[in-house]
């Protein structure tokens, strides 16, 4: 009976792994109602799941689904994941630099999620770009260009798709085993056998301390071995915006601007370092500097910029945005938000931005909702940078005054002036977990 599991797990007892996988099948075959689903969680939230049982639920969430092998792409093949954050573009730098480098990556991506944006609704930000593909059209592409990203079907791990609707419902997100779970899943299940995690972490991350960022890694790479897969975690900071920009169309010109040489270089920085490490990881180079090398020199030749032409052409997009922004949509208004006073800029609520974000519609609450991939901000001081009053901080795309407004107040909750300059900015990547 499936009561006895969630009592069981109520009064903090562990279960076999039969009884794991009993759980997880009956929810996704419908057998278990939501409400008995919903109490299970709660008792695992409160008392915790042990790594074996995590383990366990990984799998059996991974195998809910269709299981996608990648293995005849050879060695050079590859996926990444971010954990999420503001401004997170590194995916559209990212791809078409180790693809130029001779990587192999055939990709499923998500949308926006919360404060969060998604590699998906940023790539439909460019004209004609499609997002769905069938596997067959990916795997052809990853063959011919290197790379393809494809939002994720609804036959890949369909019990995250399931189980994650009644976390969001019961207030059951943060916990970690349900996360390392719900990532570990659908990476598995999308068939790459090496896979680098950016793992962000800080006030714009789904996990704000370093402590908590270095379990949720470690359960990472333990479900990561269990399941075959070569992994390594970057814990890398999400303290602030990433980059220039948050915002669908905005953060495409940002990713542009960065493969042509011009990016913002704690972001230029995260891309190499990303890089790098699938370089590595493929075993494409000796050493992890050498790799680095290896990705800066495609970056400066202007190679990764080239295969993002081919990229957005091959998936039905308008190639000539690259060369001209107009063709990407635009937001009508466009208003500055001035400093209050002189200082040194401190971006103290990084999620509140992501939310000013979505509020102004570049993001959604609902999955029906609409996007419009015009609006955002662009971020003209980072954290530790000095201004003067009135000067502008950021400047705010939006296509309703209304929504100017409510964007506004919920800035000026997020960003603090300190008279005095900040400490010394943290490392983007803060540290390295391999299983390797
Ligand atoms: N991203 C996911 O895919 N799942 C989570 O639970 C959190 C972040």
């Amino acid at each position: 009976m499936f009561v006895d599991l969630i009592a069981r797990k109520r009064d903090g007892l562990s279960l076999s792994k039969a009884e794991i996988r009993e759980v997880i099948s009956s929810f996704t075959q419908g057998i278990i109602p939501d409400y008995q689903m919903a109490a299970f969680l709660m008792a695992a939230y409160l008392n915790g799941l042990s790594d074996e049982e995590t383990i366990e639920m990984t799998l059996a969430m991974a195998e809910s689904g269709e299981m996608i092998d990648l293995d005849f792409l050879g060695d050079k093949a590859v996926d990444k994941h971010s954990t999420g954050g503001v401004g997170d573009k590194t995916t559209l730098v990212l791809l078409p630099l180790i693809a130029s480098c001779g990587l192999k990556v055939c990709k499923m991506s998500g949308r926006a999620l919360g404060h969060t944006g998604g590699t998906i609704d940023k790539l439909e930000a460019i004209p004609g770009f499609r997002t769905s593909l069938s596997m067959g059209e990916a795997i052809k592409q990853t063959k011919e260009i290197g790379l393809a990203l494809f939002e994720a079907t609804e036959e890949l791990a369909p019990a995250d798709r399931k189980i994650y609707a009644l976390r969001d419902a019961t207030a059951t997100v943060d916990n970690l085993s349900f996360i390392a779970a719900s990532v570990m899943s659908k990476k598995i299940a999308g068939g790459a056998r090496r896979l680098v995690i950016d793992l962000k972490v800080g006030n714009g991350a789904f996990v704000s301390e370093v402590e908590q960022a270095k379990k949720l890694a470690g359960l990472m790479l333990k479900i990561a071995d269990r399941a075959g897969l070569k992994c390594s975690v970057a814990l890398t900071r999400m303290g602030e915006p990433l980059g220039w920009t948050a915002g669908n169309a905005l953060e495409v010109k940002e990713a542009i601007e960065t493969l042509k040489g011009r990016g913002e270089p704690e972001f230029v920085e995260l891309c190499l370092n990303l890089a790098a490490e699938m370089i590595f990881l493929t075993s494409q180079a000796e050493s992890f500097e050498e790799a680095k090398k290896i990705a800066q020199i495609s970056l400066e030749n202007g190679s990764g910029l080239r295969t993002f032409y081919r990229w957005v052409e091959a998936q039905g997009g308008n190639p000539e945005i690259i060369d001209d922004y107009s063709l990407l949509s635009e937001a009508k208004i466009k208003s500055d938000f001035l400093a209050e006073k002189t200082g040194y800029v401190n971006y103290f609520d990084t999620k509140k931005i992501g939310l000013a974000v979505k509020f102004l519609g570049g993001g959604r609450d609902k999955k029906e909702d609409h996007i419009d991939h015009s609006v955002g901000l662009v971020f003209h001081k980072k954290e530790g940078n000095r201004v003067e009053k009135d000067e502008p901080i950021l400047e705010i795309h939006t296509n309703s005054y209304d929504k100017l407004d409510v964007a506004d107040s919920l800035i000026k909750e997020s960003i603090f002036i300190s008279p005095e300059p900040l400490g010394k900015k943290e490392r983007i990547v803060r540290e390295w977990l391999r299983n390797i």
